[in-house]
């Protein structure tokens, strides 16, 4: 990176949810300008942004305008196609490189670039056919979860194959497409390590979380994960290499499955702010968010450093089923902060905002955090 891009500067986001809402909060809030692009209109990350640009992801000429108009362009949202990334690569530097992205947002060539760097993940194998499936299911053994190689999210484009008679149809359920078959896990707990990488090779980590998933999608974090410390070590070594290995500038989230033998496997990467960071929006002296953002303008790191312990539970679209959630009741819990989207429409299993609270150990604040969304639901009608 030649010098840094200095406040003043306008960054551009391709991308328009929550995580981009959260970075142009940050980037704002340091003094940048923000351009946003997004398929869709008044998106999370547009309503704080100076600019929104409304345009497929495919309209190449009009990516190449947006990109022309910033200074820096990075993505919130990987599925992002590669294309777009290159386009706008044609004015504006793109970081992290789309090269990151074009290994991520594809399941099978994320797991052989894992596999290729010699990090542990779970036992799987790849599915063209439906013969393939059946000697996959073979292979592994069941149950086993069958998820497509391309545009999968939250559980999306996954299922679960219980016996082997069930793989035709998860094959159908699935539209026949590439997909990958992952033998089940049965892990003693889920974990992430959130962590950042600057262009000079920089690494910071925000150590290692405990998620807890409802439906596939996550419900709650809890940081830091009550984990032994060389598993912990373990966890952040594996992100410091896949971060050095894919050359990857910005924040990156690894994903694991700890089994019930102590073995670390990595489940996916996602190669910006991730769910399972949002905590350090309140509980660190650097958020994920103003990380990415020092990380693409080429800003020294900031302080990890996490100032309390904390837990995060996520609000989905469900919480809305009976009326409008009490938002002044999860407000009068002690250390609790309230996040919301600014999404019009809640949705079951759409990520609506989540709930941050610290406390003075890791029980303490899941409690609190738990106890406070449950409170949203006492009271559900003001007409
Ligand atoms: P993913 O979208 O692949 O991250 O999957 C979402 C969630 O589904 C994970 O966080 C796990 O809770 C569960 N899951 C996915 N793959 C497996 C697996 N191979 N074994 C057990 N649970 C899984």
């Amino acid at each position: 990176m030649t010098r840094p891009i200095f406040p003043g500067s306008t960054v551009g986001i391709l991308g328009g949810g929550q995580l981009g809402r959260m970075f142009a909060i940050a980037a704002r809030r340091m003094g940048y300008r923000v351009h946003t692009f997004a398929p869709d209109v008044d998106t999370p990350a547009g309503q704080i942004s100076d600019v929104e640009i409304h345009a497929p992801y495919e309209d190449l000429d009009t990516v190449r305008a947006f990109a022309r108009n910033v200074d820096v362009v990075t993505f919130e949202f990987e599925n992002v196609p590669a294309d777009t990334a290159a386009a706008a690569a044609e004015f504006a530097p793109v970081r992290p490189a789309g090269a990151v992205l074009h290994t991520t947002q594809h399941r099978l060539r994320e797991k052989l670039f894992l596999q290729g760097a010699g990090l542990p993940l779970a036992p799987f194998r790849i599915v063209r056919t439906a013969a393939d499936l059946t000697c996959a299911v073979a292979d592994l053994g069941c149950p086993a979860v069958l998820k497509t190689a391309g545009f999968g999210y939250d559980g999306h484009g996954q299922v679960r194959i219980a016996s082997p008679d069930s793989a035709s149809a998860a094959w159908q359920s699935i539209g026949c497409q590439e997909a990958v078959l992952e033998a089940f896990i049965d892990f003693e707990c889920e974990l992430s390590v959130v962590a950042a990488r600057a262009a000079d090779g920089d690494f910071v980590h925000y150590g290692v979380v405990e998620n807890r998933h409802q439906r596939h999608i996550l419900d709650v974090t809890i940081a830091p994960a009550s984990v032994a410390p060389q598993v912990a070590a373990q966890a952040i070594e594996i992100a410091r290499t896949v971060m050095e290995t894919l050359d990857a500038v910005g924040v990156l989230c690894v994903e694991f499955f700890l089994t019930r033998a102590g073995d670390l496997l990595i489940n996916e990467l996602a190669p910006r702010p991730h769910n399972s960071g949002h905590f350090t929006f309140d509980a660190c002296v650097t958020s994920q968010f103003e990380q990415q953002l020092r990380a693409v303008c080429g800003l020294p790191l900031g302080s990890t450093e996490q100032m309390r312990p904390a837990a995060m539970a996520n609000l989905l679209g469900d919480l809305w089923t009976a009326g409008p959630p009490d938002w002044a009741a999860a407000c009068a819990f002690h250390g609790v902060k309230l996040h919301l989207y600014g999404k019009a429409e809640p949705r079951p299993g759409r990520k609506m905002g989540h709930l941050t609270a610290l406390g003075p150990d890791r029980g303490s604040a899941l409690k609190t955090v738990l106890d406070a969304r449950a409170a949203t639901a006492s009271i559900q009608s003001f007409t």
